[in-house]
């Protein structure tokens, strides 16, 4: 599975994170530095991504 994430202020799409991991750790642009969020905030978009496209498929319980 792939996740698009892209910067909305230079349109690129490598990002560094903080070196400690974990929900609250900040994710940038590697290109002009934007912040996109913090992990949790984008675990949150990647988990809404995944539900949008697996609507209309038959959920495997
Ligand atoms: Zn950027």
């Amino acid at each position: 599975m792939r996740i698009d994430l892209t910067c909305r202020v230079c349109g690129g799409n490598r990002f560094t994170l903080d070196q400690q991991l974990d929900d609250c750790s900040r994710v940038e642009c590697e290109d002009c530095g934007h912040e996109i969020g913090t992990l949790g905030e984008l675990k949150a978009q990647v988990a809404a991504e995944v539900l949008k496209r697996s609507s209309g498929r038959s959920p495997r319980a």
